[in-house]
């Protein structure tokens, strides 16, 4: 049996608002190690097939961390590829009735958090949203009843709102007919996300109340609206979806108790706020969204080369990884303003390293910064500036001397590919 943790992620200082701090919780998972039941959700990221020039690639998860970015995810995570059904169940309470018709509720996030996953999965992710039930499902007890506080895995409170969304949808919804399921909470509830960020994910929780015959175990709750009041919230939101959703696929955070400071914006794992950004190659691989053929493993001694072409399109080499043991290594790619990264103002070469024996939240990858103390090349509202210009221009080297590792971008094709230059021991 494992305890409910509480959790405290971290902070999040929306730019556009001084002062104003939210609090972000994360998800938790109670890392199963057994399988939920059956026909539900069997983790079955593509990653998880062998290849000997990979292995030394694939750093594997690490005992003792709750979710970890090593390869394979462990089952018990909703699956990563190919048709995904999420049920939306909007819900209020009557000290916090919905004001609006809960389908403007449910319009905040659909269609685009499906079309960001289309897009970052290049169509290997199908998400299919559904909501059966079109009102809001009111709850019997006042919100404040619940003691809905941050990042609570499926404490009493949260037991018994689960418990009471079951209740009151199970009439309309068969829950085993799904992967995973988000519950949107109307917006009245709780404080403002500008003051503390109560959206979490329980993933990966075989723990978790059952209904039809299955736990809950993949659940997002999203509150209030993610509006730093600059008035793009329609267009970016949603976001705070796909990066909870992120946890039903088992990644782990990547802002810590610092903030974004550890990987910026460059995946909606670490910022959701502001404008659209991307996920890392390595998480596009660990999901399956790459195949083993787009990752170049530099794991020989001595000096490789790597083509990479830029990771929002399709097709080609998208990753090289640097291997330095079994729980670490750098990975390389290519960053551009395309697809679903928007504000990206320093296109090139991104590196940085992940560490499977590192905890969601405690900074499990760390972007290399080429240009440190710059002040970053961005403006724009809740985008982490001091590593906006983080990626490395050719005749721009990275260098690793406790590990001997040099990582050197050479040059820029005109179909914007990038050859870099590994030297490692
Ligand atoms: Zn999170």
């Amino acid at each position: 049996m494992q305890q409910p943790r509480r959790r405290i992620r971290g902070h999040r200082r929306p730019i556009a608002l001084a002062g104003a701090t939210a609090l972000v919780i994360a998800a938790v998972a109670s890392a199963s190690t057994t399988l939920p039941g059956a026909g539900r959700a069997s983790a079955g990221p593509a990653a998880t097939s062998q290849d000997a020039a990979l292995a030394p690639c694939r750093i594997s998860a690490t005992m003792g961390v709750q979710m970890s970015e090593g390869l394979p995810t462990p089952p018990g995570y909703a699956r990563s590829t190919g048709e995904i059904k999420a049920l939306n169940l909007m819900i209020d309470f009557p000290d916090a009735e919905g004001t609006e018709p809960a389908t403007d509720r449910y319009a905040e996030f659909f269609p685009q958090t499906s079309e960001w996953f289309r897009a970052s999965s290049y169509g290997r992710l199908v998400y299919r949203p559904e909501a059966p039930v079109e009102d809001w499902l009111r709850m019997p007890m006042p919100f404040t009843e619940y003691g809905i506080e941050r990042g609570s895995p499926f404490e009493p409170g949260y037991r018994q709102l689960v418990k009471d969304i079951v209740a009151a949808a199970d009439p309309q919804v068969d829950f085993s007919a799904y992967d995973l399921v988000n519950v949107l909470v109307s917006p009245n509830a709780g404080p403002s996300a500008l003051d503390t960020v109560l959206s979490v994910t329980f993933s990966g929780n075989d723990e978790a109340p059952t209904a039809d015959g299955v736990p809950l175990a993949n659940t997002s709750f999203v509150y209030s609206r993610q509006d730093d009041g600059s008035g793009s919230y329609a267009e970016t939101g949603y976001r705070v979806l796909p990066h909870e959703n992120g946890h039903v696929f088992g990644l782990p955070d990547l802002y810590t108790m610092e903030g974004g400071g550890s990987v910026g914006h460059w995946d909606i794992m670490s910022e959701d706020w502001g404008a659209n950004n991307d996920f890392l190659a390595w998480h596009k691989w660990k999901l399956g969204w790459l195949d083993n053929e787009q990752i170049s493993c530099a794991s020989r001694s001595g000096v490789s080369e790597h083509t990479l072409g830029p990771l929002a399109t399709e097709g080609g080499t998208k990753l090289a990884f640097v291997p330095l043991s079994a729980q670490s290594g750098y990975a390389v790619e290519v960053r551009t303003a395309a697809g679903n990264d928007e504000a990206v103002c320093r296109p090139g070469v991104l590196i940085y390293k992940v560490s499977s024996d590192v905890d969601t939240g405690q900074g499990p990858v760390a972007v290399a910064d080429a240009t440190e103390d710059s002040g970053g090349c961005t403006r724009r509202p809740n985008v982490h500036a001091e590593l906006s210009d983080a990626p490395f221009r050719p005749g721009q080297t990275f260098t690793d001397r406790a590990n001997g590792v040099r990582i050197s971008v050479l040059d820029e094709d005109d179909d914007g590919n990038y050859r870099v230059r590994v030297t490692r021991p």
